[in-house]
């Protein structure tokens, strides 16, 4: 009957709001709010499953950690409201560049970022190419306002696992250390755990 249809179509309503509620405030808890990349939590816990899936399978992960370069300058002489502009923009050109299914996108605070991948086979060199080509993508100017343009830097650590680390915490930490090596060497730079470790 009409009455009955009308009823079916009153509660489809219904349980498509709340799955869309529902949506949304996962969304909201697993993401920064400034940027739309996975949030340090969330982060975290996809790191930790992509890790025991490729250990579990034999495949690697790429663990790229990213620090921006003098980027409280930015805030400094432009304002806060053009540091978060950089954010964005940075967001979205590693948005561009690390988009496919087995890629993620962490801020894990501050100016501080990591892209991880899962590979099947690892290979160095492609490796090498792929960062060094996210840092000159970074390195472009940022549009602040609709006069004005600047630019910022980036340091990359990268680790591998499982041969870099099979604990998160271990391979996060090799990959942090070859950031800071990156930026105690002259920043602006691409650096692998494995060449720096000794
Ligand atoms: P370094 O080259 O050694 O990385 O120095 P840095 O200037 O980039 O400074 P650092 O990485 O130590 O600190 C990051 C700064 O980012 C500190 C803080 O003022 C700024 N910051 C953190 N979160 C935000 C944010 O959400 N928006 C803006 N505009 N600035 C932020
Ligand atoms: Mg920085």
């Amino acid at each position: 009957s009409p009455q009955q249809e009308q009823l079916v179509e009153v509660i489809l309503h219904d349980v498509t709001e709340r799955a869309e509620r529902e949506f949304q405030t996962r969304f909201e808890a697993d993401h920064d709010p400034l940027t739309g990349l996975l949030n340090r939590r969330a982060g975290e816990k996809r790191l930790q499953k992509a890790l025991r899936e490729c250990i579990k399978n034999n495949k690697h992960l790429v663990l790229m950690m990213i620090d921006l370069d003098k980027f409280k300058p930015i805030n400094d002489t432009y304002g806060h409201e053009a540091g978060d502009k950089v954010l964005i923009e940075t967001a979205h050109r590693f948005k561009t560049l690390f988009h496919e299914k087995n890629d993620m996108c962490i801020r894990l605070g501050g100016d501080e970022f990591i892209i991880a991948r899962q590979v099947n086979t690892y290979n160095k060199a492609e490796t090498l190419e792929q960062a060094t080509t996210l840092l000159n993508e970074l390195q472009q100017q940022v549009s602040i306002s609709n006069t004005k343009t600047c630019a910022v830097g980036a340091s990359i650590g990268i680790a591998i696992a499982p041969t870099d680390g099979t604990e998160l915490h271990e391979l996060m930490h090799n990959g942090d250390k070859t950031l800071y090596h990156v930026k105690e060497t002259g920043r602006g730079k691409v650096a692998f755990y494995d060449d720096i470790k000794n």
